[in-house]
């Protein structure tokens, strides 16, 4: 009989869930080993304040197409679990709005774009012209810059630059767009607005993060003979495929760069991916939950704060109540390094209310709690030409999985569910003799 193929995944953030939910399908022997007390990583549930709620505030877009696939595989309904909205952004202090209508691609975009309130027709013209030269070009540009480069070389100025193309580069990219790579972004573009009209909607949680992917992946992965260690730590990766006392016939290593690194630097073979992933900047992202009386609630479940008059610190607010029942919850978004992450929480809170204030154009009631989750290495910085490292490694064996890992794609859950797949692949294929 043959024996089962017995893989070690080291860590349980959505990378490494999806290589062993592919692992565990093929019939391989699967064990996750997950440092913390729970699984999900850099997108995991957290209770707060008598809520569930999530360490940062997720979006996702209809262009995910294989996390939706892996929820299917694992039994969780992404019809049920996330709320599927045309793209819209609405930032109404500002007067700008730009939703996509019901139509096939591209006239979606066309009509979108030509459809925004708050830009004027030369902008939306250049828009126009800006999509359809990246078009052309299918998304390679000659050499990376920066997107703040991009954009002025295609003339992208005013409202939709400041409403579409900057917030976009930063919710995607998590980078501001004077440090972004503009290939990155550019890809992102051709994957969102440039695919068919349901890449572009977006897909926001209705359920904590947990209940989205990581809690049923989990099931899954058990129901078909494989475990779960949580709690445990991975100190080294020994030569010979050993993690402690125990052999596996492949390893892969599915943790943040930074912890990968440390695993890596500790073999000959792997020294020099590790001195690259050394070299990896990150940014933060904080999330705020402010806590209003359950009849608060927004017009929109995800509302633009930023008013036009500069300044706001604050890029998105969603109103949880609609999305996931936590009615009164509000969670504020706060993307890349900013002056933001230089106040302490209570003033940010103040400061997000008096904001989401603003962009509502009415007092609301002062909130009863808050609480900020600030993720200081929530992604690396998505700078232009970052090298990143193949999921094969130099020692036999061993793989790499993770979002940075996912070259083509910023730190995203799509490029760590895609990298958690090619690992699991690759492992699944490759065989002692080939490597
Ligand atoms: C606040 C925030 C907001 C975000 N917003 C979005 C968004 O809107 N849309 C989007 O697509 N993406 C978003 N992201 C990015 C997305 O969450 C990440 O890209 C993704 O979760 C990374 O998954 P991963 O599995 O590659 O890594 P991780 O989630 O970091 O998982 C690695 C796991 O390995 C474990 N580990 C580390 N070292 C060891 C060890 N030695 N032994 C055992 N276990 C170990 C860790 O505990 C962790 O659980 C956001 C991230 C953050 C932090």
């Amino acid at each position: 009989m043959r024996t089962r193929l017995r893989v070690a995944i080291v860590g349980g953030g959505w990378a490494g869930l999806a290589a062993a939910v592919e692992l565990g399908a093929a019939g391989a022997s699967v064990s996750v080993f997950e440092a913390a007390r729970q699984l999900g990583g850099r997108a995991r549930s957290v209770d707060a304040h008598g809520h569930t709620l999530d360490n940062g505030q997720h979006i996702l877009i209809g262009a995910y197409r294989e996390t939706l696939r892996l929820m299917h595989t694992v039994g969780a309904d992404p019809e049920r679990l996330l709320r599927r909205l045309p793209l819209e952004l609405s930032y109404p202090a500002a007067g700008f709005r730009m939703r996509l209508p019901c139509l096939p691609a591209p006239l979606h975009l066309a009509f979108g774009l030509f459809g925004a309130k708050g830009s004027s027709t030369g902008e939306k013209f250049a828009a126009v012209r800006f999509m359809r030269r990246l078009q052309a070009l299918d998304y390679r540009l000659a050499s990376d810059c920066t997107v703040a480069e991009l954009l002025d070389r295609h003339s992208q100025h005013g409202s939709l630059r400041r409403y579409l193309w900057e917030p976009l580069c930063l919710a995607a990219l998590n980078t501001a767009p004077e440090n972004a790579s503009a290939q990155i972004f550019a890809n992102v573009l051709r994957d969102s607005l440039g695919g068919g009209r349901s890449d572009t909607d977006l897909l926001l949680p209705a359920a904590d993060l947990g209940r989205v992917f990581p809690l049923a992946a989990a099931g899954f992965i058990t129901a078909h003979g494989g475990e779960i260690r949580l709690s445990t730590r991975v100190e080294a990766i020994e030569d010979g495929l050993r993690i402690g006392a125990e052999r596996f016939d492949r390893i892969i290593l599915a943790t943040a760069p930074q912890h990968a690194m440390a695993l890596l630097a500790r073999q000959a073979e792997t020294a020099a991916m590790s001195d690259m992933i050394s070299r990896y900047d990150y940014e933060p992202i904080g999330t705020m939950y402010l806590g209003y009386p359950p009849d608060v609630s927004l017009p929109s479940p995800m509302l633009g704060l930023d008013a036009g008059t500069g300044g706001c610190l604050g890029q998105w607010a969603f109103d949880r109540g609609t999305l996931d029942g936590n009615h009164g919850v509000i969670s504020f978004v706060l993307s890349a390094q900013g002056s933001w992450d230089e106040r302490n929480d209570g003033e940010l809170a103040a400061v997000l209310h008096r904001e989401l204030e603003a962009a509502l154009g009415r007092n609301l009631p002062s909130p009863s709690w808050h609480q900020l989750i600030r993720e200081r290495r929530a992604t690396f910085s998505c700078i232009p030409d970052l090298p990143r490292p193949a999921a094969q490694t130099a020692l036999n064996g061993i793989w790499l999985a993770g979002d940075y890992v996912c070259a083509g794609y910023p730190a995203t859950l799509e490029g760590a569910v895609r990298s958690g797949i090619a690992a699991a692949t690759g492992a699944l294929r490759s065989t002692p003799e080939a490597e």
